[in-house]
């Protein structure tokens, strides 16, 4: 790949700019392709096969350097995790002070740069990804991080990409949401980023996040240390570089491979720090923010601290519900990218008089899915990321076979031999608060509690009060007043809330996503409420005839 040198960049001083107020037109999402046999898409994926022969090294990238430490790691693929795909260098500590001092240096011109040069290196950063590197991200995703191809589409393509085209009209909004003013006085507001450096860490599941949480920042003129999740290391080095060669300044994203809790121990102890962009694990985003807490007299600002974290999400049907429409959803919104999306339905309350149907519909579907290698285009199913999440699912498998409380339904088998395998699977709980109707495991399980139908609303109830996440869930019902009934009850039990629908899948645009409780601060990615986060206005009052005498008229006599 070509990497444009972009170390020179400067805005050009004196520039002759043309004052023009420029608004990006309201994109469209980019069109998802199907994959089918003999496609194009299907055809330019097929090197798939090609590139999981390469080993790549994956440097350090600071201040538009590749640094090389040769404290080296490995990047398996985890559906054959004896195949190595990446080698990459660690960060040590003077590597992360290294990044925090270019990605300082850099915004010092890159906060002056207009932001429609800004939103335009966004822009074509979309672009390529569309055209010229789509099969190829969408090949890292897939092999990097065991998604099948439409996943890998929807992820490190689609949503990627919306990321980059609809912040940058979010942006213009945003940028024109300006005070009144009258005859005497001229008011405005100035958009400036946040004082400091901004530490993006990223999670596995999602390329498109770990894109999003650095270059929403930078579109607001802020610079990042960025810290990717070691599983996800390929796709997002290729966003790296693709955003090099679409012109991003040196400086602006840093890229640190390595340990979290290095680069975060650094970052946390810089008085810089602007604030964190995250996304990954409630016990993580914790972490940080008591770190945060911790160092609160020590920064020059009050960092902000922006989290999207676990969820417990749920598939409510109500008796009115269609059961093949449930089935389905249970399936499509349980096993997909195998139960890993933080939305992913983990969770299902089904009334009593229609759980036979249910189970026999999502019985039928699972016992035609396949489960193996992602270069096999007729998986449905591929690994779960890495050993850890292998062995905690197996944990949640096992105690439920032998618990009292617990029973397995379909799927239960694991095999970690090849690579790290584990059966779509449905637990009945006999009780509602069974360990595994609350916790988050963040693999392909789902949990049924089956409820006597007259008991609709306090189900509702303990749906809202069983976990301590409030991200996504899914009410399936035809009776107007049921619906009405769970949109009241449930109200504050999911950031984003499906009524008929699975609930995963959000679109950037359509389904703005997060979630609260501890799901996270529920700013809304790749909407104007993130971008929010990311600006430190400065309100602006000019007046023309400045007052001469103190007095006013209420003191006369
Ligand atoms: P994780 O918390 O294990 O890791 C996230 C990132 O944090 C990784 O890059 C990791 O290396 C880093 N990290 C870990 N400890 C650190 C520390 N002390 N300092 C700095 N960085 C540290 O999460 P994961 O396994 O990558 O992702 C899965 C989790 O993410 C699930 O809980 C899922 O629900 C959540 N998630 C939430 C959303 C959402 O929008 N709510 C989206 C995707 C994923």
């Amino acid at each position: 790949m070509h990497l444009k040198n972009v170390e020179n960049y400067k805005p050009l001083k004196n520039k002759l700019m043309n004052n023009a107020l420029f608004q990006f037109a309201h994109p469209a999402n980019e069109p998802v392709k199907e994959y089918r046999p003999g496609s194009p898409e299907r055809v330019a994926l097929e090197k798939v096969k090609k590139q999981s022969k390469e080993v790549v090294e994956i440097p350090i990238i600071i201040g538009g350097k590749e640094v090389r430490t040769g404290d080296m790691g490995e990047v398996v693929m985890p559906h054959n995790h004896k195949h190595v795909i990446a080698k990459y260098h660690k960060v040590g500590e003077k590597e992360v002070k290294m990044a925090i001092d270019a990605a300082l240096k850099a915004k010092k011109d890159w906060e002056n740069t207009p932001w429609v040069e800004r939103a335009s290196i966004m822009a074509k950063i979309g672009q390529l990804l569309a055209t010229k590197y789509r099969a190829r991200i969408n090949a890292a995703c897939m092999l990097g991080q065991s998604k099948n191809c439409f996943q890998a589409e929807i992820d490190s393509a689609c949503e990627t990409i919306d990321f980059y085209r609809f912040n940058n009209y979010y942006a213009g909004n945003l940028y024109s949401e300006q005070p009144a003013s009258s005859p005497d006085q001229l008011n405005r507001v100035e958009y400036r980023p946040l004082e400091g450096f901004i530490m993006a860490v990223t999670p596995f599941n999602f390329t498109s996040i770990a894109s999003n949480l650095n270059m929403t920042p930078a579109l607001m003129g802020n610079t990042t240390i960025w810290k990717p999740s070691t599983t996800a290391l390929l796709s997002n080095y290729h966003i790296m570089q693709i955003a090099m060669e679409a012109g991003l300044p040196a400086g602006v994203v840093n890229f640190l491979p390595g340990k979290g809790s290095l680069i975060g121990g650094v970052a946390l102890n810089n008085p810089n720090l602007a604030g964190i962009h995250f996304t990954g694990s409630t016990a993580t985003f914790q972490g940080l923010w008591k770190g945060v807490g911790v160092n609160i007299a020590n920064y020059k600002s009050y960092p902000r601290l922006v989290g999207e974290t676990g969820g417990k999400d749920f598939i409510f049907a109500h008796s009115s519900a269609n059961p093949r429409e449930v089935a389905c959803a249970i399936v499509r919104g349980a096993f997909e990218y195998q139960g890993q999306k933080c939305s992913a339905a983990s969770r299902a309350y089904i009334p009593k008089s229609m759980w036979k149907e249910v189970k026999q519909i999502v019985g039928d579907m699972l016992s035609t899915i396949k489960m193996g290698d992602v270069t096999d285009f007729t998986n449905y199913v591929n690994a779960v990321i890495d050993e850890a999440s292998f062995d905690n699912c197996k944990g949640y498998i096992d105690r439920a076979k032998a618990s009292k409380d617990a029973e397995i339904v379909f799927g239960g088998k694991c095999d970690k031999k090849v690579g790290y395998f584990v059966e779509p699977t449905v637990i009945l709980a006999k009780v509602p608060n069974y360990e595994s109707m609350a916790q988050e495991i963040f693999g392909p399980i789902i949990t049924i509690y089956v409820y006597d139908d007259k008991k609709y609303e306090e189900t509702l109830e303990l749906c809202d009060s069983t976990s301590p996440y409030a991200l996504t869930g899914a009410i399936f019902a035809s009776d107007l007043k049921a619906l009405q009934l769970a949109d009241q009850k449930l109200k504050y039990a999911a950031g984003n809330y499906y009524i008929n629908d699975k609930p995963t899948g959000a679109v950037v645009g359509c389904q703005p996503f997060g979630g609260s409780r501890a799901s996270g601060t529920n700013d809304k990615a790749g909407g104007l409420w993130n971008l929010i986060r990311w600006t430190n206005p400065r309100a602006i009052k000019e007046t023309f005839v400045p007052a001469t005498e103190y007095g006013y008229p209420f003191l006369a006599k």
